[in-house]
């Protein structure tokens, strides 16, 4: 064979490959239907859910319905009774309020998107619009929980990013230094200064934030449900919706049997939007990992000297999360990741998992190298390539809005696109056009057996270099 034929048949086999592979990305999700299921919930702050709902038992007709109680969800259900108490909005849960990431996550209050968090993704102006945005919402949010009969939800303490490197560490004052001037109040502390705020040397230095803040996640949930339905939304739990007919009135058929039509419809339903038929070639639900000690004695707090109670997280990709609970109870999160095939769910935490958050908790904090963890869970983060969430509008009719893509950012930002789903469904989209996150086509992510082997690929690595 000559050299022209061969380079002709080999050029050959490698159209024909891609075109296999992709003929089978194509055909994937007809192969591979995704399971309409929703694990529970076993999180440390489930032990003070708010009182459950009766579910759905009857047809419903609405002018809005929110499928998900997250914090999307109320959010959305709440700010769209707020402005329009004429319109009839209800809330479907498959399980409870908080069930998915709202009731499982780390607590932390973060201003920012996940892109632009202590980095200049954007123009300065337009990263200090953005910052400035979610600073607001967090006060509004802040305020709601104030005036709720819900003690404890948010505590507005300020948090830490903390550095383990010299270069991580010159990353955030490299970051300080663009935005001098813009007015984002953070402030870079030393090791000795990170020391005296949360106890630990581990941290080379740390950012300090004044406008973040810790929550408790359920009771932050608590507070959306009565926001919500002091507004005059109605809420079902127990409700999970198994179809979505579009239409100028959109048709959900639920897994009780029941029908409900809608107008509007909000897909508030973070890393289990794909079992709808929704945006899974933008969203990757990824697992997550937290655990709590047991209330520690004031002796044993005293020994670590986390005397501001502000909570913390480091820069590495896998990140960890800590926080401290008003009965002194410490818990940490992140470490590793895990994907289950076709966008699945799994079960409760592997020891690994588990193993790697005590380990670093004996690295912080030496004295407690003994202490156990009471209880341990995990939940679905949805991750976007870009690390960029995405909120708008879309389907045939375009009444169908959606807050996703939040990369474990979300607990402030669900409220503010909670907002603007109000917003857009009200017809005002002049406000948000100058936001990139708003009808934004996020980058696309394959379809299985793809997606699963690029996941794999990526936690892995991001283990094996232990960022
Ligand atoms: C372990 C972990 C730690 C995290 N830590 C932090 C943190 O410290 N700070 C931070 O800012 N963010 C954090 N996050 C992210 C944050 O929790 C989420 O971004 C946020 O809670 C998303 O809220 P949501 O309402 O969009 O989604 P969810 O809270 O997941 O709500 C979606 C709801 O939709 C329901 N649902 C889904 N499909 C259907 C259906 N077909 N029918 C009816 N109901 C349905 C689900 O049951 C669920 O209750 C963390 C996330 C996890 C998992």
């Amino acid at each position: 064979m000559d050299r022209r034929t061969l380079l002709r048949r080999g050029l050959a086999a490698g159209v024909g490959t891609v075109l296999g592979a992709w003929g089978f990305n194509e055909i994937s999700p007809a192969l591979f239907p995704e399971r309409p299921v929703w694990d529970l919930n076993h999180s440390l702050w489930m032990r003070l859910q708010p009182p459950h709902n009766p579910p759905l038992t009857t047809d419903l007709d609405v002018d809005v319905a929110v499928i998900g109680a997250g914090y999307t969800g109320l959010s959305a259900a709440y700010h769209i009774g707020k402005v329009a108490p004429s319109k009839r909005v209800a809330v479907l849960e498959a399980r409870s309020v908080g069930n998915g990431a709202s009731g499982r996550n780390g607590g932390m209050l973060l201003p920012n998107v996940a892109n632009e968090y202590l980095h200049l993704g954007s123009p300065p102006n337009v990263h200090k619009r953005i910052y400035d945005l979610t600073v607001e919402s967090m006060k509004s949010l802040i305020a709601l929980a104030a005036a709720s009969r819900i003690e404890g939800a948010v505590e507005p303490v300020g948090a830490l990013q903390t550095f383990e490197t010299q270069e991580e560490a010159e990353h955030g004052r490299a970051y300080l230094e663009s935005v001098r001037g813009l007015g984002i109040p953070v402030k870079y502390l030393d090791r000795d200064r990170t020391a005296e705020v949360i106890g630990t040397r581990a941290y080379t230095a740390s950012v300090f934030d004044p406008n973040a803040g810790h929550v408790h996640p359920i009771k932050l949930a608590h507070v959306l449900k009565l926001a919500a339905e002091a507004a005059g939304v109605k809420i079902y739990e127990d409700s999970p919706v198994l179809r979505v007919e579009e239409g100028p009135m959109n048709r959900l058929h639920m897994a009780g049997g029941q029908t409900v039509k809608a107008r509007s419809l909000v897909l508030a339903t973070n890393a289990f939007t794909s079992k709808l038929g929704y945006f899974r070639n933008a969203i990757a639900p990824v697992y997550n990992y937290v655990a709590a000690t047991r209330p520690l004695s004031d002796t044993e707090l005293a020994s670590i000297g986390w005397r501001s109670r502000m909570p913390f997280n480091d820069s590495r990709t896998l990140v960890y999360y800590l926080g401290l609970t008003p009965d002194n109870r410490i818990h940490i999160g992140g470490g590793s990741a895990a994907y289950a095939w076709n966008d699945g769910v799994a079960g409760r935490p592997d020891a690994k998992a588990v193993g790697l958050l005590r380990k670093e908790l004996a690295t912080l904090y030496p004295a407690l190298r003994s202490i156990e963890f009471e209880t341990a869970w995990n939940g679905m983060v949805d991750m976007t390539l870009d690390w960029a969430p995405l909120v708008g509008v879309t389907g045939k009719q375009q009444n169908i809005y959606y807050g996703l893509g939040y990369c474990g950012h979300g607990v402030n930002l669900t409220f503010l696109f909670g907002r603007i789903i109000a917003d857009l469904e009200a017809g005002r989209q002049q406000p948000w056009r100058e936001f990139s996150f708003v009808n934004r086509k996020p980058p696309y992510i394959p379809n299985e057996p793809f997606r699963w082997i690029g996941i794999q690929a990526e936690t892995a690595y991001d283990g094996l270099v232990g960022e």
